[in-house]
Parts: C-alpha cells; structure tokens; sequence
C-alpha cells in the first residue's frame, strides 16, 4: 500500500466520523452515544494500520482465520477486534481465543461453546444475537419470536457477556423503510432490557444504512466499504 492510498483511508475514516457525529445531533442523539467499527474483512494488514494510525482502535472481521492472523500479526492490546461473521461450531474456539467480541451468535449450542472455550484469565466474551430480521432463508440469525428465549438461556452462561443484538437487514433503498425495520430492533432490545439491563448494544448500520440506523438509536455501527473501499469479490 502506498502513501496516497493511506490517506485516503484516513481521510475516509474522518468523514464517517463527522458523519456519524453530524447525524447523532441530526436525531437527538447523545455526543458519542455511536461507536464506529471499521469493517476491514479481506483488506491488508497496511490498511488496518493506517487506520490504526488515524486513531481508530475497534475492528471487525468475519472470516475466523483471516481475522486471527490479523490480530496475532497486528499484536496490538489497545485494538478491539468483533468477529462479526455468522458463527460455525468448529470455529468457536479460536474466535473464544482471539476476539473480543462476537455479534452473530444465533444458537445456544455455539453460545455454550464460546462460553466453554474462552481461556480463563480473559474478559468474558461480549456477544450479540443475531436477528434475521426479514426472515430471509439461508441467512443466520433467530427469529424475533425466538430472541427472548435464547437471552434468558445465554445470560447464564459464565464465559460470554450478553451485551445486545445485531442485525443484516434484507438491502432497501427507502430511507423510512430502512428506519422501519431498525426500530422493530430497538423496540425488541428495549423489551429484553427489562430482564437484562446488561445488553447496552445495538449493532446495526452499514455503508448503506447508517444513518436510518444511527436514527433509530444504533449504539455501534459495522462499516467498511466507506472507509477501505470496495472489496475484490
Ligand atoms: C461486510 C460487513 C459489514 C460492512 O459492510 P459495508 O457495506 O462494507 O459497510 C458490516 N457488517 C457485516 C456483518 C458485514 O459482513
């Protein structure tokens, strides 16, 4: 990577910055009330470094093995790193061993597993449910009618931290409907708060989506197109 394209990053990862902060005050949301992750899945190490560089210290990853040798090359304990791919069982437990986060868990047999396999001596592992929001067949997450049961069972567990829910809605061009959709979210998080005043996040909101989602309360947006570019397909 040469200089101009660390810039460029750099410069691209302060506009979703102001972004951000222009539509928390946009929506009467709390200063800060946003946290940004940068989405850095299939980019180089050099990329996550300018980056890093620029100040931005919680980066998410979805495919295990890339993400691990990433943080075991980067070996940088003031980064956060969310596996935020969807989950499979021979998987856990190096996304137990290397991250701090894991957004898709959408069973209790993986919940369990993370739960088991985390090391002692670490931090429980923050994790968010999944909602397939659109009941999109062949994409991970539980149902809306099903999230309760799996917080309540997930809430036991000593090796994870239930911190809140994540959804991929289905893509939709229309602001309000994008808004819609994030607001079922919400309404769904503010409901299981009452039993679990512990689950604080609300992880939704992409390159294409972030301000319907900053707008209907998102505490954590996943973005990387807006910040690295496109990803070679
Ligand atoms: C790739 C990915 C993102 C980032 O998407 P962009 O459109 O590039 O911002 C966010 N969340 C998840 C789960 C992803 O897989």
């Amino acid at each position: 990577m040469n200089d101009t394209q660390a810039s460029d990053i750099v410069s691209a990862l302060q506009k979703v910055q102001q972004d951000i902060r222009t539509q928390e005050l946009r929506h009467g949301r709390l200063p800060g009330s946003v946290q940004l992750l940068a989405v850095s899945k299939r980019k180089p190490l050099a990329a996550i470094q300018a980056a890093m560089q620029a100040g931005q210290r919680a980066f998410g990853e979805n495919y295990v093995d890339e993400g691990v040798e990433k943080i075991l090359a980067l070996d940088d304990a003031s980064v956060e790193w969310h596996f935020i791919g969807a989950i499979q069982s021979r998987k856990t437990a190096s996304i137990a061993e290397h991250f701090q986060w894991a957004h898709g868990v959408d069973r209790l047999k993986v919940a369990r597993r993370l739960s088991e396999q985390r090391p002692e001596g670490m931090t429980s592992l923050n994790i968010c449910l999944q909602v397939n929001t659109d009941n999109e067949e062949g994409k991970a997450g539980v149902g809306f009618d099903e999230v309760a049961q799996l917080a309540d069972e997930c809430a036991e567990l000593p090796g994870i931290k239930l911190r809140g829910l994540m959804a991929i809605p289905a893509p939709r061009s229309d602001f309000q409907q994008q808004r819609d959709v994030f607001a079922r979210l919400r309404e769904c998080l503010q409901t299981l708060q009452t039993r679990h005043p512990g689950m604080d996040t609300l992880s939704m909101g992409m390159s294409a989506d972030m301000e319907a989602a900053i707008a209907e309360g998102a505490t954590l947006v996943r973005i990387g197109t807006a910040i690295f570019g496109q990803r070679d397909s």
